[in-house]
């Protein structure tokens, strides 16, 4: 594989970010990705308190085995990647590539390690808050919002506020995209809009879909890393849904159906999450960008070791 494929204006596809242990080497990390890309000077943002931004945003997010800010920063970096690519370098508007980074940075703060079920379940005051819909995604961009009321954090400032305003709501439907209980309805839609519209980026509404598929193949595409990349993150993530269901047993409520530790097994469970989730919005984006190819083929190749593993009973946890 060239390795020019793994590298897109200056973004690498899969830096080691697991081995950056502090706040502060994954905030400097961060600042850095967002230098790089250039819609800090392009939009005339201010730095200094952009990084006072990513330090603080870094403290709101929890020690949780998956959904921590090192779920973030990976998040950050991969959408940077994606969006270096040829066809959306050239053709996303400037302030819709820092809305990516930026959304890709704050979508999962105070992810409490658990998922929306689990807080609808327990009656949490956050499902009340939000009438039991996208709960966590809700209270992510209601923590954003408060953050950038802050005189501290106003990287902002020099930005118009109606502008501001256009901006907070894209943030919002690309934190909303996040919330899988929509992911089967938008591959479906999405998948219609492509078969009936050419890909025009002067187009609000293609511009809408690019960016939430995006968004949405960014949050999930540690699955698409170098295999043993991914499986590190596979299991984190499990390490979460396997936690939850010990909790959702001990209170005799419903058990999700990735959750239970005693049936549910690593392999089969990333196989089946490659196979109907993630390999078909990766494949719809591949038509627009053709370097999502790439992608698409290493998904290819983890279902194909994930599934032989899981049919010679080989448990990656024993
Ligand atoms: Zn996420």
């Amino acid at each position: 594989m060239p390795d020019n494929q793994n590298k897109s204006g200056g973004f690498e596809r899969n830096p080691s970010i697991l081995s950056l242990l502090t706040k502060t080497q994954l905030v400097d990390f961060v600042e850095k990705l967002f230098l790089n890309e250039g819609s800090i000077e392009t939009l005339s943002l201010d730095q200094k308190f952009l990084r006072r931004f990513i330090e603080k945003t870094s403290l709101h997010y929890r020690e949780n085995p998956y959904h921590n800010f090192h779920h973030a920063v990976d998040t950050v970096n991969t959408i940077g990647w994606m969006i270096s690519l040829p066809v959306f370098h050239r053709h996303l508007p400037q302030h819709h590539k820092f809305l990516l980074l930026f959304t890709a940075l704050i979508h999962d703060i105070e992810h409490p390690g658990h998922n929306n079920q689990w807080e609808i379940s327990i009656q949490s005051a956050l499902a009340k808050k939000y009438q039991n819909e996208a709960v966590l995604e809700k209270h992510s961009l209601d923590v954003t919002r408060h953050l950038l009321s802050d005189p501290k954090y106003i990287f902002l400032a020099k930005v118009e506020a109606e502008t501001v305003g256009d901006w907070m709501n894209t943030i919002e439907e690309l934190v909303m995209s996040t919330d899988f209980a929509a992911h089967r309805g938008f591959l479906d839609d999405f998948g219609a809009y492509l078969e009936n519209n050419e890909p025009d980026f002067s187009q609000p509404q293609f511009l809408s879909w690019i960016t939430r598929a995006l968004m949405k193949a960014a949050d999930i595409a540690n699955t698409s890393k170098p295999f043993p990349e991914a499986m590190v993150w596979g299991k984190r993530v499990m390490m979460e849904f396997w936690a939850q269901g010990v909790m959702e047993k001990s209170r005799n409520f419903p058990v999700g159906p990735l959750n239970d530790p005693e049936t549910v097994k690593l392999n089969a469970a990333q196989a089946g999450f490659i196979r109907f989730a993630v390999l078909e919005l990766f494949q719809l984006i591949a038509r627009i960008e053709p370097g999502f190819q790439l992608l698409v083929d290493t998904l290819t190749t983890n279902l194909a070791i994930y599934d032989e593993m899981a049919q010679s009973g080989d448990d990656l946890f024993e």
